[in-house]
């Protein structure tokens, strides 16, 4: 099934549901141990389309101690059970190990890939996206039972596309794009990188019209990608799912 976003204005509002599953998978669990996820960010961007905030911002969203980030979010959630660690890798610029690679450019022009039921559009970026990655990560690092196959337990990958997020797209606005549509998913013919096949992945958009891409966007993503948390809205929209009290608001 492809997990994916409905982005309302609400963005940070408080995922109650998604807290009690969130205590259920994790705080039961294990009452005492703490678990540790790694997450890599990738900033992708294109000949025709080039990012419009420095990597320093990306990174503050999802990796800052002091202010609204993803990793402080789930934190507070787990009771400090759930870690998110910056992915160790080899991107020059910045600080090697800081989670963060890019902006790179993939060589290639804006697929505008639109609404995330086009496959074969995400499945060419996505890929080409995760090939551009090779020389700035060693996947070998994160092969913990070292079965070749990276899981997203072992790394969770996500990816930051340069250009608009159809899901927090207001129809009223004269921006048309272009576009990718947030969401979680798997290639199907894994990447190979020095040796490691890896094909779990995430994505959104750079930018929600006028604004730089919120947390909850991605808060919701890694929550499909590294706890396997389930859309609660109406994905049938034959009734109100979980209303208010979705990761993200309901429509
Ligand atoms: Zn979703």
């Amino acid at each position: 099934m492809l997990f994916h976003l409905k982005v309302r204005n609400s963005l940070l509002l408080m995922p109650l549901i998604v807290i009690v599953l969130f205590h259920i998978i994790i705080c039961t669990e294990a009452e005492s141990a703490q678990l540790n996820q790694s997450v890599l960010v990738v900033l992708v961007e294109f000949n025709d389309v080039t990012h419009t905030y420095s990597a320093t911002s990306p990174e503050k969203s999802f990796f800052s101690d002091n202010t609204k980030s993803v990793s402080n979010f789930y934190n507070k959630i787990s009771s400090g059970n759930f870690i998110i660690n910056r992915a160790t890798d080899d991107y020059p610029i910045q600080n090697n190990n800081n989670g963060i690679i890019g902006w790179i450019n993939l060589e290639q022009n804006h697929p505008n890939c639109m609404n995330f039921s086009n496959t074969p559009c995400y499945q060419s970026l996505v890929t080409t996206a995760f090939q551009a990655i090779g020389p700035y990560i060693d996947l070998a690092k994160f092969d913990t039972n070292i079965d070749g196959i990276i899981s997203r337990d072992e790394l969770s990958v996500i990816f930051v596309i340069a250009g608009y997020e159809l899901a927090a797209h207001d129809a009223e606005s004269s921006i048309t794009g272009p576009f990718v549509y947030a969401h979680q998913y798997v290639l199907d013919t894994p990447v190979i990188l020095n040796g490691k096949q890896i094909s779990n992945y995430a994505l959104f958009g750079e930018k929600h019209d006028d604004h730089q891409a919120t947390i909850g966007v991605i808060v919701h993503e890694l929550g499909h990608l590294m706890l396997r948390l389930p859309d609660l809205y109406d994905i049938t929209k034959t009734s109100k799912g979980a209303g208010p009290f979705d990761f993200i608001l309901n429509p």
